[in-house]
C-alpha cells in the first residue's frame, strides 16, 4: 500500500515481490515509478483473481524493524477509507507520522534505538520516586457510571457508553478511574479532545495521577521529531496513555483496553479536508473493531449520539450533580427589545452600537467589587466586522472571498479572516474619499474597550484567536486568571472550552442570537452546547455556585432554545430538535453526503457537479438516494475560488455508501472533461451543508 494521490484513481493496494516473508502491517520502503516511497504490507484479499505474475513484479525493499501495524489499525483504516470514500493508500500513510515517510529502515532503527535507549534511562532514574498518589474519594453518582462501565467491559463487544454530565459534575474523574482500571489490566488508554488548547491541562491531571505510568500526546502541534517518537511509543507499546487531538484516533495500539472521548459532541471531531472523517465515529467504530469499552463524554451530546442513548444502543450513564452539590448558575435573560432603538438616520448612518444592558452592567460590576471574576463572552474576534463609508456605502469587502474584511483596531488592518488578506486600514473611503469611515458592529476588541470605559479601574484580559497567536499567550493568559490577576475575561468561543476557573460568577452572553436562524441546520445545536459551556465556566467553586448567574442578551427571549437554557433541560431541547429534524428528514433521521466542488469560475464547478448527477442515473433504485441541484457554498468564494456543492441524501446508510462507492470512480473518470475544476471531493456526514 503506497500513498497515490486521490486524483489517480489509483485506490487499490498495489502488488510487489515479496523479499521474503513481509507481514501485513509491516513499513518498508518500495520503488513507484522512478522514486521510493513508503508502503505498507497489505494483506492479500482472499480471492484476488487477476493477481499480476510474481515475475512481472517490481521487487519491495525489505520491511522496517519496526512491530507490524496492529491488524485491527489495519481494518480501521481500511474502514475509514471505505467509509469516507478516500483511496486507502491516499488515507494509511496520510495518519502516519510525516517524518516516517523521509526515513528508510536502518534510519528509523536508529530512532527507535535511540528512544528505548531514552526510556531506559528515564525509568531508571525515576524508579523508586513511587509516591501514593491521591484519589478522590467517588460521589455516587460516579461510582454508578464506574459500576456500569465495569458491566461493560466484560462484553465481548461492549455497548458504547455516553457520560451524560453536566459541566463540574467530574465527568475527567470517570475518565481517570476508568483508564485506571485498563492499566491495571497492563492495556493502554486512548483519551481524545477535540482541541489542542485543551491537551495541556488534560495531560497534567493525567500526569499527576499517573506519575508511574508513560503518557503521550498526540496532536499537530509536536515537532516532526517528537510526533514521530510519541507514535513509535505507541506502537511499541512503551505508552500506556495516548492522549491527542483528532488525529490520535488512528494512533497505532497494540495493547488498546479503553478509548475516551471527551466533549464528544464538539464539531473539532469532524476533519475538514482530505479525508474527511469523524474521529468521534471512527473511535466508537474502533471500541467496537477491538472490543474496548468507549466512553463519550459531554454536557450536551449530539443529537445522533442523544439518539442512540435514548434509543438503548448506547448506554447513557448521567452524572446531573455537580462535584460539591454546587448549583449550576441562574440563566437570566435580558429582552433588548425593552432597550431604545439605535435610531437611523436619514442618511444611513452607523447606528450607534448596542452597548451592555444596564442590568448586566451592574451585575458587572457587583462582582468587580466582590473581588469575583467574570465572563464576557462574544463569537467573533477584531474590533468590528466591517468597515463601512455613510456617503457612498462602501464596505471593506475582500476582493478574493465573499466575506468582509474584519476592522483590527489595535494593528490598524483589514484582515480577511477567511484568506488572510490584510491591508493597512485606509485613512479615507477608497471609493470616495471621504475621511469618515466607521466601523459597524462590534467583535471582541471593541468589547474590550468598552467594557474598559464602563467598568473604570477593572482588570480586563481578552482570549481570542488574535491574542493568542505567539506561543505560550494561551497559557499566561489563563494562568493570569487562575491567579485573581484578571476582572473580567472577555472572548470569543476559546474561554468557554474545558478551563476549570474556580473564581468566576457571572458569564455574559453579549449577543448570541445569529445562530438561531443560521442557514446551518446544527446551528441551534451547536449554540446550546457553546451556552451551556459557557454557563459552566461559571460556580465550578461550590461555594459560589449559589451566587452564579449567567446573563445572555437577546433580542428573542421566547425562543424555546433560551427556555431550555433557563432550566437547564438539555433532554428538552435536544427533544424539540429532534422533532424537527424528524419532520424535516435531517440527520440523524437521514444520512447525507455532499459532493463539492471548486473552481476559479463558478460555472465550471456547477457543470461538473450536473455532470456527477448525471451519473447517479441507474446506481440506485428510485427514491433510495435524493440527489438535490447544485447551490453556492455557504462561504461561496474563497481565496478567488468559487465553492459549489451538491447534497445527496437517503433514509438509508447503507444505500447511500452503495451508491457513492459506484459513483466514485465514474466521478475520476469525468475530471479530465472539466478543464478549470480546481478540486472536487466528497464529504460524508457533512457537519454543515
Ligand atoms: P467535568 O469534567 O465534568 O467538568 P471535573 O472532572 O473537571 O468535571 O470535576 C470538577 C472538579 O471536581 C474538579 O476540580 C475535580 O478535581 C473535582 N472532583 C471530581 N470528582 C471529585 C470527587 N469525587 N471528589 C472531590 N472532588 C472531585
Ligand atoms: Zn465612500
Ligand atoms: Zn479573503
Amino acid at each position: 500500500m503506497v500513498e497515490t494521490p486521490q486524483h489517480s484513481g489509483l485506490v487499490a493496494p498495489l502488488d510487489y515481490l515479496d523479499p521474503g516473508a513481509a507481514m501485513p502491517g509491516q513499513l518498508l520502503r518500495v520503488p513507484l515509478g522512478r522514486r521510493e516511497v513508503l508502503g505498507i504490507v497489505w494483506p492479500r484479499p482472499e480471492m484476488a483473481g487477476d493477481a499480476t505474475a510474481d515475475d512481472a513484479l517490481r521487487p519491495a525493499g525489505t520491511p522496517f524493524e519496526l512491530p507490524p501495524l496492529p491488524a485491527a489499525w489495519l481494518a480501521l483504516v481500511a474502514f475509514a477509507a471505505g467509509y469516507y470514500q478516500r483511496g486507502l493508500g491516499e488515507l494509511a500513510l496520510s495518519v502516519l507520522p510525516p517524518e516516517l515517510r523521509k526515513l528508510d529502515g536502518p534510519a528509523v532503527a536508529k530512532r527507535q534505538a535511540r528512544l528505548l535507549k531514552r526510556l531506559a534511562r528515564d525509568a531508571s532514574s525515576a524508579a523508586g520516586a513511587a509516591a501514593e498518589v491521591e484519589r478522590p474519594a467517588l460521589s455516587d453518582e460516579q461510582q454508578q457510571a464506574l459500576a456500569a462501565l465495569a458491566e461493560l467491559r466484560v462484553q465481548p463487544r461492549p455497548t458504547p457508553m455516553l457520560l451524560h454530565g453536566v459541566t463540574g459534575s467530574g465527568k475527567t474523574e470517570v475518565y481517570l478511574r476508568a483508564a485506571e482500571a485498563a492499566l491495571a489490566e497492563g492495556r493502554q488508554a486512548l483519551v481524545l479532545v477535540p482541541e489542542i488548547n485543551l491537551t495541556p491541562q488534560l495531560e497534567a491531571r493525567f500526569a499527576t495521577r499517573f506519575p508511574q505510568r508513560r503518557l503521550v500526546a498526540m496532536h499537530s502541534g509536536l515537532t516532526p521529531a517528537q510526533r514521530l517518537s510519541h507514535w513509535l511509543m505507541a506502537l511499541l507499546g512503551q505508552a500506556d496513555i495516548v492522549l491527542g487531538t483528532r488525529l490520535a484516533v488512528f494512533a497505532p495500539l497494540p495493547r488498546l483496553g479503553l478509548i475516551v472521548i471527551d466533549e464528544e459532541h464538539d464539531p473539532s471531531y469532524k476533519q475538514q479536508e482530505g479525508a474527511r472523517y469523524s474521529a468521534r465515529d471512527l473511535a466508537v467504530y474502533r471500541a467496537h473493531l477491538e472490543g474496548v469499552p468507549v466512553i463519550l463524554g459531554s454536557a450536551t451530546p449530539s443529537l445522533e449520539t442523544w439518539r442512540h442513548a435514548t434509543q438503548g444502543r448506547y448506554r447513557n450513564v448521567p452524572l446531573a450533580q455537580r462535584i460539591g452539590g454546587g448549583a449550576l448558575p441562574r440563566v437570566r435573560l435580558f429582552d433588548m427589545g425593552v432597550l431604545p432603538k439605535p435610531m437611523e438616520t436619514a442618511a444611513g448612518g452607523a447606528p450607534p452600537p448596542v452597548v451592555l444592558a444596564p442590568m448586566v452592567l451592574a451585575s458587572l460590576r457587583e462582582r468587580q467589587e466582590r473581588g469575583e471574576q467574570s465572563l464576557v463572552f462574544l463569537n467573533r474576534r477584531g474590533y468590528a466586522p466591517v468597515l463601512h463609508c455613510a456617503d457612498c456605502g462602501w464596505k471593506s469587502g475582500c476582493p478574493h472571498c465573499s466575506a468582509w474584511r474584519v476592522f483590527h483596531k489595535g494593528e490598524r488592518t483589514l484582515r480577511c479572516h477567511h484568506c488572510g488578506f490584510t491591508e493597512r486600514v485606509p485613512r479615507a473611503c477608497p471609493e470616495c474619499g471621504n475621511l469618515d469611515i466607521a466601523p459597524l458592529g462590534r467583535g471582541t476588541e471593541k468589547l474590550e474597550e468598552q467594557l474598559a470605559e464602563a467598568l473604570p479601574g477593572a482588570r480586563i484580559a481578552r482570549l481570542d484567536a488574535d491574542t493568542a497567536r505567539g506561543k505560550g499567550q494561551l497559557e499566561s493568559r489563563l494562568a493570569e486568571v487562575h491567579a485573581g490577576e484578571v476582572d473580567v475575561l472577555v472572548g470569543t468561543q476559546m474561554v468557554t472550552k474545558g478551563h476549570d476557573f474556580r473564581r468566576i460568577t457571572l458569564v455574559v452572553a453579549v449577543s448570541p442570537d445569529s445562530a438561531l436562524f443560521a442557514s446551518d441546520f446544527r446551528a441551534p445545536e451547536r449554540l446550546f452546547a457553546l451556552l451551556m459551556q459557557a454557563a459552566g465556566r461559571a460556580g465550578r467553586d461550590a461555594e459560589a455556585a449559589a451566587r452564579s448567574e449567567m446573563w445572555v442578551q437577546t433580542w428573542h427571549p421566547q425562543h424555546p432554545l433560551y427556555a431550555a437554557l433557563k432550566k437547564h433541560d438539555f433532554a428538552a431541547f435536544a427533544e424539540s430538535q429532534l422533532d424537527e429534524r424528524r419532520s424535516a428528514g435531517l440527520p440523524p433521521f437521514s444520512h447525507l453526503a455532499l459532493l463539492r466542488a471548486e473552481a476559479r469560475d463558478a460555472a465550471v464547478a456547477t457543470a461538473f457537479l450536473h455532470a456527477a448527477a448525471a451519473e447517479t442515473g441507474g446506481l440506485a433504485p428510485d427514491g433510495e438516494v435524493t440527489v438535490y441541484p447544485p447551490i453556492p457554498s455557504t462561504m461561496s468564494r474563497i481565496a478567488g475560488v468559487e465553492r459549489v456543492q451538491m447534497l445527496l441524501e437517503s433514509s438509508s446508510r447503507m444505500r447511500l455508501q452503495r451508491l457513492l462507492s459506484d459513483w466514485l470512480p465514474r466521478l475520476h473518470a469525468l475530471r479530465s472533461a472539466h478543464k478549470g475544476l480546481a478540486r472536487w471531493a466528497v464529504d460524508v456526514d457533512p457537519l454543515a451543508i
